[in-house]
């Protein structure tokens, strides 16, 4: 079998995902231990068996719905290599939009602290850590499971100094230091969507946040802040249709300037305001 024939075949069994030709090339790249450029030189090369077993062992595991970062074990985030797995969220490019926003809020060369609240696989705190050499990040999660994989990304990345990583729930893991900036991707799925049965490899804890899909972010909003000093910034990643929603939370919690953005799809993501000078 040539790589032109396994791939035309794993295009099929992936007939079903996004996109199904990207997907295929990646698959059988990792099978093979090679980039995907190398498939485009090679299309008439014969594939090995092992490699070929492999790639058709992820692609029937794919085309059941795990998630293509969990099979390949990496995905990138803000152009960082990152190793994810089953048990951590699988990093959206929609929150590259929350990064954009909180480099905003952090000028480059200023010294500032910025905590990322429920961290996951680190894909926040280290895309901001790698951006501003001079903040000090604070990474948490409550999940022990998603602040190893973060500790592990920090290392591999030549990060791990630039970030304090601390276990617990939302403020009760930072004590009473404040912060310049807290940034979060919070769960703001509610817990009936339909849409949950396309991320069921994912972690439910990850994504659930009560009947409304609001929960953290009103935890998030309330106690934000007594852990911001004067003049600091909360940003929030939210779902589609909560913009409105989270605005409102924020200025119930006394935030001024709060606004929203749209992430690349054109859909309210985020919503950030500041505190009192
Ligand atoms: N920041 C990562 C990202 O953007 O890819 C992960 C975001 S994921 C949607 C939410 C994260 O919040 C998960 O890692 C989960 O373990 C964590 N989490 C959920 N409830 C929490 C809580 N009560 N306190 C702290 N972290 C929590
Ligand atoms: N953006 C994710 C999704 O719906 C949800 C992530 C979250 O709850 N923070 O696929």
């Amino acid at each position: 079998m040539t790589v032109d024939e396994l791939l035309a075949e794993t295009r099929h069994t992936l007939a079903d995902t996004e996109a199904p030709a990207t997907e295929a090339r990646l698959l059988l790249a990792a099978a093979l231990d090679r980039d995907r450029a190398w498939l485009y030189a090679h299309g008439g090369d014969p594939v090995p068996d092992a490699a070929a077993q492999q790639a058709r062992t992820w692609a029937r595991r794919r085309a059941a719905g795990e998630p293509l970062a969990y099979l390949l074990g990496t995905r990138e985030f803000w152009s960082l290599p990152l190793t994810v797995g089953p048990g951590v969220l699988v990093p959206r490019p929609d929150t590259e939009t929350l990064v954009e926003a909180a480099l905003e809020c952090i000028p480059e060369g200023e010294v500032r602290s910025v905590a990322d609240l429920g961290t996951g696989s680190g894909a926040i705190a280290l895309a901001l850590a790698r951006e501003r050499p001079r903040a000090t990040i604070t990474a948490t999660d409550r999940s022990p499971r998603a602040l190893e994989r973060a500790r592990d990304n920090a290392r591999r990345l030549g990060l791990a100094q630039r970030i304090r990583f601390l276990q617990g729930d939302w403020f009760g893991a930072l004590g009473k230091t404040r912060f310049h900036v807290l940034v979060s991707n919070p769960p703001y799925v509610a817990r009936g969507d339909p849409h949950l049965a396309a991320l069921r490899h994912e972690p439910a804890e990850a994504l659930i946040a009560g009947e409304d899909g609001l929960t953290d972010l009103r935890i998030l909003a309330a106690g934000a802040p007594a852990h911001l000093l004067p003049g600091g910034w909360l940003l929030v990643e939210h779902g589609a249709d909560q913009g409105a929603a989270v605005r409102a939370l924020l200025e119930g919690a006394g935030f001024t300037a709060v606004s929203s953005l749209r992430d690349l799809g054109g859909r309210e993501r985020v919503c950030r305001g500041r505190l009192p000078l």
